[in-house]
């Protein structure tokens, strides 16, 4: 019998993406053939980086893994999961707060579509207390988050910063 190529998709706002998001993904793609990591672009939460400087950054980061594909997707991710014909969706669980959110859409996009199956990953201790809102909260107050996130991340806010300095 052929083999099937096991796929998943990692949805997330990644605005901007941090060392917790980087862990959840490398251990997701050594469990999967192909990982699909996509930018949800109508999020309600107030955006700091654009669309194509979010894509940007996660291309770049993740130049160097073959398994890794990257995208963005407006709509419903269970409509994304139907056009790519790829039902397991990966999402990473830090707390009981996050737990219940993601228990709420797991069901949801189960309801949407029966094929669709949800992975939670569970975060590594070290990544813990790293959300991108406590990331964006540091940046506005101009403090270092070097420790929490990617180079290429710490160098688009650092740009961002001189682009707007010097309107
Ligand atoms: P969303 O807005 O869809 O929640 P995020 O970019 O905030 O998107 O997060 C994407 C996924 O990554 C979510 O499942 C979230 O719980 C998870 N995540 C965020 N930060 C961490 C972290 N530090 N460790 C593990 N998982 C995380």
């Amino acid at each position: 019998m052929e083999k099937k190529i096991k796929i998943a998709i990692y949805p997330g706002s990644f605005d901007p993406i941090t060392n917790g998001h980087v862990d959840i993904i490398n251990r997701a793609s050594n469990l999967f053939d192909k990982l699909i990591i996509t930018v949800a672009s109508n999020n309600t939460k107030k955006a700091l980086l654009s669309i194509d400087r979010r894509v940007d950054i996660l291309n770049k980061t993740f130049s160097n893994k073959a398994n890794i594909e990257i995208d963005y997707f407006n709509g419903l991710l269970v409509d994304y999961a139907i056009r790519k014909n790829v039902f397991t969706i990966v999402r990473g669980l830090r707390t009981l707060s996050d737990f219940e959110y993601e228990f709420r859409m797991a069901i949801i996009n189960r309801n949407l579509d029966k094929r669709i199956e949800t992975i939670f990953l569970m975060t590594d201790e070290k990544y813990s207390h790293i959300s991108s809102s406590s990331i964006k909260e540091i940046y506005n107050l101009n403090g270092d988050i070097n420790q929490f996130v990617p180079k290429t991340v710490s160098k688009t806010l650092c740009n961002l910063k001189n682009e707007k300095n010097n309107k």
